[in-house]
């Protein structure tokens, strides 16, 4: 299939950037891989997708929450391939999904929806919820949420090049459902490390990597510094349309800013001793800025321009 050959992503250099003391930030450009299907979703699906052709499913279940950039993917993915998709959502109260730009998106690619409580919802990843499902829907094929499980993770092991992991002594990624990061460490070199910036605060997101990935080469931030997932202020909003006055990059709010804040975060305040080659993974995901802006709008906040 023509929208899975081998994709490579080019890596560039963040001149403005470069701090003292040697520090070079080179950022791969995974957010160029589609506009909908943006970097990382592509790869998490993209083995999950050859194993739904062999089985001969007609329908592709997964979960997400309002914002979902794998929501959307799924529902393109089903929509080019001529699979029905269908969502399981978290939150009741999103049933009304006209609100949110996410859902509204998924839906025209002819996604279906069942809303579920949040209590529902924290059941996704159970044998229980997951042999209901597929009594119900007995020819389905179902994706965890976020893409992750182990044909999730063999897609991001495609990620770096064979010159990214030569080169660079560190990469940083966001972290949600921890697949992404994952595929980065086991196609790592010992002698790197892959940090994780994750979009949630206080997850057990590294019970899921351990089951995942053998080396230890990795070490994982928690989402401390602006109150958890999906969580804003001003200093963020700005750093973001500073960064694309400055580069022409688009950066989403719910992953890549945070992450890269962090890094600049650490590296000025001397608490960065992981090397000076750093690359960092851009994941894309801008999609969901139209959906935060309505709601930074709605607060009185400054919004996202670019
Ligand atoms: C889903 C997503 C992530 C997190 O990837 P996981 O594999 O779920 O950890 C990071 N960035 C963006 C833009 C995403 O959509």
């Amino acid at each position: 299939m023509s929208f899975f050959q081998n994709i490579k992503t080019e890596n560039i250099y963040l001149n403005v950037l470069n701090l003292n003391q040697g520090f070079k930030i080179y950022m791969k450009r995974e957010d160029l891989i589609h506009p909908i299907f943006s970097g990382n979703k592509f790869r998490k699906l993209k083995y999950n997708l050859k194993e739904l052709k062999k089985n001969k499913n007609s329908l592709l279940i997964s979960f997400g929450g309002a914002f979902s950039n794998h929501l959307l993917a799924v529902a393109y993915l089903g929509k080019i391939e001529g699979i029905k998709t269908l969502a399981i959502v978290r939150g009741e109260e999103l049933r009304d999904f006209k609100l949110n730009t996410t859902l509204q998106k998924c839906s025209d690619f002819g996604m279906e929806f069942e809303f579920v409580s949040r209590e529902k919802y924290r059941e996704r990843n159970t044998n229980k919820y997951n042999c209901e499902l597929q009594n119900k829907f007995k020819n389905a094929y179902i994706v965890p949420e976020g893409g992750t499980n182990m044909l999730g993770v063999k897609g991001c092991e495609e990620i770096l090049s064979k010159y990214d992991k030569e080169f660079f002594d560190v990469v940083c990624v966001p972290v949600g459902s921890g697949g992404t990061f994952s595929g980065l460490i086991n196609s790592s070199l010992e002698k790197q490390k892959i940090l994780g910036f994750s979009a949630l605060n206080n997850s057990n997101i590294s019970e899921v990597i351990n089951k995942f990935v053998k080396k230890d080469n990795w070490k994982l931030f928690d989402e401390s510094f602006f109150g958890g997932y999906a969580k804003f202020n001003n200093e963020l909003i700005n750093f973001i349309n500073n960064f694309y006055k400055k580069h022409n990059i688009k950066l989403d709010s719910i992953y890549n800013a945070k992450m890269i804040f962090r890094i600049l975060d650490l590296i000025n305040n001397n608490n960065w001793d992981f090397g000076k080659n750093i690359l960092v993974i851009n994941t894309g995901g801008t999609q969901s800025v139209e959906g935060i802006n309505k709601l930074l709008k709605k607060k009185g906040c400054g919004t996202i321009n670019y």
